[in-house]
């Protein structure tokens, strides 16, 4: 058996020899016996897992750790199986030519895949390089499952869904070739509580996206998949449209497709670094604008970011090009680090066992995922395919992925720590216990920090774009993938339909590129597949690295810190028993960490101290730790210049403000969300969210060059200044008299009003100020520099604490203060989708300044259109739930009159108004008319969260002060 297995004379791994001919049981009594005596046990039901699997026997070309031969080429054959051989239809040009349009490097699914969609779109002159065979890297040996359920993001789902379409139908019907695609359906089974009310949360999100998911019961799942044991399942999630996919039938239809819409695609051409408009002479120039791109991609890149220009081979030859897209798969780190770009995408070990041939297995029978067991199970070559994502993953080839010799590779597996993986998986499918084991298999596939892929333009070059850190995802999210990067490509600019915020390549920073820090990360990005997604999850890994300065005091007031752009930030604070306690953190309440450790989607048991903290700020005076803002000097002649054509608002006036204001793209949709202060003629300070700090400081890059000025350079230097002052804001009505008490500087009203800025002196120090609010109260956010911030803060807390009530409050209460005003939040209710009108931002737009800005005219344009039209047909509106129990975290599903209308966008707790609040983006159906108040107050409104329905209040103008008088007295 095992030979025919390999019968095409692979060498047969090691670990193969020693297990095939035995059954699982016996493995393990021997594996017990010869290779870890003491240490085996079962694994906790600590709730994680993972999927994958693949075709390692398929198409391995040999041993453990690497194989090179190729598949034969010139023949192509297709199966609905991805067990069956499958070869590869390759027409192999080996001359490359010396300049192209567009070079896409990497024949994996994914290069494959943005290369046929810029065919289709029309650009001309694509060229895709491999430098193996196509499949050769990761893309071979993937287990092709085919689940349109289980994402809380639209894009996801989106992607998901076209894919399956392309594979499906889009695909054969184009070029002829199979996808190898099975409509066998998908089910996720809910074994504990907490799976199930994240499942139903996800399966309504999934609803409102088209996804036709059904609740099923433990019954009907073995019903459909009788090998399943069911008896503590409380329920599946079945599609029955969703199945599996043959990874390299389906990147040969891509590439055949490529072809057939002109695609040059060679094999054997290994790309060892570009060129850029820095390296080459002066009058280097990148023609673009040709071939079906953009214009924005002509030019030298003068100023603010190069250009790439081409590529250079291993052979030493280079061609040219006006774009280069960067899917290397794993490669594609070290392959942008030659060039200086960050792509922070690490691999990690990814494992699928085989079985011998299992009589009576119908291939007909759906996948069947468990992420409580760490499993999904599928029918494979007569047997089944057990895929395992365990809880902690392991990294691999930190250092450098070898660049040469690991094409059809594999790892050998660690025994180890998989056994226990596998021993659960066997509980939910038992049959498998007494079967043969044909291939235990592990690939290296890559993760990246945050667990989204990296696409899109890099910040470091233009016209550099990346498509890589496909998390598992590669072959069910690869069409939709290439789909939006190749309209990213021809466009310029990512497509306004399809939000890019959390996966945009130039998100990352350099830090997390450091070696330790993907070292540790990728694994546990990898455990996270198949966690329950707690609304209060966060990265345990890499922790500490980014500290303010006021960290220990914040240690010693019992906070509980979270990731927040790898800053720890105090998330809200146990309480203490009194000052006299902070050190050794009060006795009668336990240390925040001892708080947090139970994880739900209802009521923390931090709740109340939540709420506390909420209502101080309300009603008194709390201090917030914001030192992880991004914040950036611009200095230089034309440093206004350049922000007012970036901003709506005019953010050039008097000294001494600061000003609120949007960046807009040139459709007028959204780009970023920030506040500007004029420190002085030509000095500038720029302040964002964490999450924004890349894209802000590559869109000033960008514009300093020609993309702000025509061809000309505006004279101004950006310097980022994040660590260099810790952030405190005091924010509440009695924030003033706590201020007053530290500094000589006239606080009143009339000297220093809403959106003043000055210099203050505190104590020795001396601080900016300036007056502004994120929480809807008269408040301030002091910048201060770090070598002073703790004296600052001393201060603060010494005549707070004594006479002030001051209570420290963290971004829990941060979310539930805003939300309740309905601030907005740039990457989780408002992203590059949205025009700026619809979030009801157009107060900041400034249309008659002398510079105008970037978008002027796309919203008067949008301006026009929504007043010949009637009104609006998109508006940004906050819900409240009635009933004051239920909580929203997030994707939670707006109802009108029966009818499923939009998502929960972002959400909190509205301790002032007493239920659940969050933001939605109500859209118009054309029989209801505009979205306005009478839409608004006709409708009968609830929230279906989870299986359950709650009454709630919509509302177009902020529920708690509508007139903003609190942050103005
Ligand atoms: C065991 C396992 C099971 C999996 N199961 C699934 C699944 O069920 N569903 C799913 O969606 N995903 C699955 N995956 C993940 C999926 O396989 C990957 O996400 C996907 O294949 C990544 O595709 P890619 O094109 O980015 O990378 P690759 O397939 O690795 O392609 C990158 C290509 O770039 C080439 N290259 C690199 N450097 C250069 C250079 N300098 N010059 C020229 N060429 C270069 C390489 O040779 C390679 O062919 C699984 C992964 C594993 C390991």
């Amino acid at each position: 058996m095992l030979r025919s297995y390999f019968r095409r004379g692979a060498e047969v791994a090691l670990v193969d020899r020693q297990i095939a001919a035995v059954t699982i049981a016996t493995h393990y009594r021997e594996y017990h016996e010869h290779r870890r005596p003491r240490r085996f046990r079962m694994h906790g039901d600590d709730g994680s897992d993972g999927g994958g699997g693949g075709t390692a026997s398929t198409m391995r070309r040999g041993g453990r750790s690497s194989s090179s031969s190729p598949p034969s080429s010139a023949t192509s054959t297709t199966s609905n199986s991805v067990m069956t051989t499958t070869k590869t239809t390759t027409t192999t040009t080996t001359t490359p030519p010396s300049e192209a349009n567009v070079i896409v490097i990497g024949g994996g699914i994914v290069g494959s895949s943005v290369a046929y969609h810029l065919g289709k779109l029309g650009v001309t002159d694509v060229l895709l390089l491999e430098k193996h065979h196509l499949t050769s890297g990761t893309t071979w040996h993937a287990a092709g499952l085919i689940n349109t359920f289980g994402s809380l993001s639209h894009t996801s789902t989106n992607m998901r869904r076209y894919t399956r379409e392309l594979y499906e139908t889009i695909l054969p019907n184009e070029t002829g070739m199979s996808c190898g695609y099975m409509n066998v359906g998908f089910i996720e089974l809910a074994s504990d509580a907490d799976r199930l009310e994240y499942y139903r949360r996800v399966a309504s999100f999934n609803r409102l996206c088209g996804v036709d998911v059904r609740e099923i019961t433990s019954e009907e799942v073995r019903e459909r998949c009788p090998i399943i044991e069911t008896n503590d399942v409380m329920a599946g999630f079945y599609v029955e449209s969703d199945g599996r996919a043959n990874p390299t039938d389906a990147t040969m239809a891509l590439v055949k497709g490529a072809r057939m819409n002109g695609v040059h695609v060679i094999e054997g051409i290994s790309v060892s670094g570009v060129i850029t408009t820095a390296d080459a002479d002066a009058s280097d120039t990148n023609g673009g604008g040709g071939g079906g791109l953009s214009r924005r991609h002509g030019g030298r890149g003068v100023g603010g970011v190069p250009k790439v220009t081409g590529v250079t081979l291993s052979s030493g030859e280079t061609i040219r090009s006006n774009v280069v897209v960067n899917c290397a798969g794993m490669w594609a780190r070290q392959l942008g680090e030659r060039c200086g770009v960050n792509v922070p995408n690490q691999a990690a070990e990814h494992y699928y066992l085989i079985t011998e041939p299992i009589r009576d297995i119908d291939p007909n029978w759906p996948v069947v995922e468990d992420s409580s067991r760490f499993l999904y199970v599928r029918p494979e070559g007569g047997g089944l395919m057990l895929g395992l994502f365990e809880a902690e993953g392991a990294s691999w080839n930190v250092d450098a992925i070898p660049e040469d010799g690991f094409h059809y590779g594999r790892i050998e597996p660690n025994f180890d720590r998989m056994g226990p993986y596998i021993e659960k998986a066997m509980e939910r499918v038992p049959i498998a216990r007494n079967s043969g084991i044909k291939s235990f298999f592990c690939g290296p596939e890559s993760f990246t920090p945050d667990g989204y892929p990296i696409i899109g333009e890099s910040s470091e070059l233009r016209n550099y774009y990346v498509a890589a850190g496909m998390n598992s995802l590669g072959i069910l999210t690869g069409g939709g993938v290439g789909m939006v990067l190749a309209r990213w490509i021809k466009d310029g600019r990512a497509p306004h339909d399809v939000d890019v915020t959390a996966m945009d390549a130039s998100r990352f920073k350099k830090y997390q590129n450091n070696p330790r820090y993907r070292e540790h990360r990728a694994g546990e990005t990898l455990g996270n597949t198949y966690k329950v997604h707690y609304p209060d999850r966060q990265p345990r890994t890499c922790r500490g690295g980014r500290r303010s300065a006021l960290h220990d005091r914040l240690a010693a007031r019992n906070a509980f810190f979270r990731d927040v752009s790898g800053w720890e930030s105090p998330s809200w604070y146990a309480p203490i028993s009194s000052d006299d306690d902070i050190d050794g953190i009060g006795s009668d309440f336990p240390p925040a960490e001892v708080v947090a450790t139970r994880q739900s989607f209802g009521r923390p048991d931090w709740f109340n101290h939540w709420s506390d903290e909420h209502n101080a700020c309300r009603n008194g005076v709390a201090l917030f730790d914001m030192s992880f803002m991004s914040k950036f000097a611009v200095i230089g002649r034309d440093s206004g210049e350049l922000l007012n054509r970036l901003s709506t608002a005019n953010v050039d006036g008097d000294v001494g403000v600061i000003t609120y204001t949007q960046w807009l793209n040139e459709s007028g949709r959204m780009e970023a969300d920030l506040t500007v202060t004029k420190i002085d003629e030509g000095h500038f300070l720029v302040v964002a969210t964490d999450t924004q700090h890349n894209q802000v400081v590559t869109r000033l890059r960008r514009h300093l060059g020609e993309e702000g000025g025509g061809d000309r350079r505006f004279d101004a230097s950006i310097l980022d200044i994040t660590g260099a002052y810790c952030q405190i804001n005091l924010q509440g009505p009695k924030s003033r008299d706590l201020l007053q008490e530290l500094t000589a500087h006239d606080l009143s009203n009339d000297a220093f009003p809403f959106r003043k800025v000055a210099e203050i002196d505190m104590g020795y120090a001396r601080v900016m100020c300036a007056r502004i609010t994120y929480v809807g109260e008269l408040g301030y956010e002091l910048y201060i520099p770090v070598e002073s911030a703790v004296h600052v803060y001393d201060l603060i807390v010494e005549a707070g604490m004594r006479d002030h009530g001051l209570r420290h409050a963290g971004l829990r209460a941060l979310g539930s203060l805003r939300h309740e005003k309905g601030y907005r939040d740039y990457g989780h209710d408002v992203d590059n989708t949205d025009h700026i009108l619809d979030v009801g931002l157009d107060f900041t737009c400034d249309f008659n300044k002398p510079s105008g800005f970037i978008g002027r005219e796309a919203v008067i344009e949008h301006k026009r259109r929504v007043a010949a039209s009637g009104g609006m047909s998109k508006r940004l509106a906050q819900i409240l739930v009635n009933d004051a129990m239920p909580l929203l975290h997030h994707g939670e599903v707006l109802w009108r009159d029966g009818n499923r209308i939009c998502e929960v966008r972002s959400a909190s707790y509205g301790h002032t108004l007493g239920g659940a609040v969050g933001l939605c983006m109500l859209e118009r159906r054309e029989e209801n008319g505009p979205i306005d108040k009478s839409y608004v107050s006709d409708g009968v409104w609830s929230i279906e969260i989870g299986k359950d329905f709650y009454p709630c209040t919509v509302s177009l103008r902020p529920l708690y002060d509508p007139t903003g008088k609190r942050s103005k007295v």
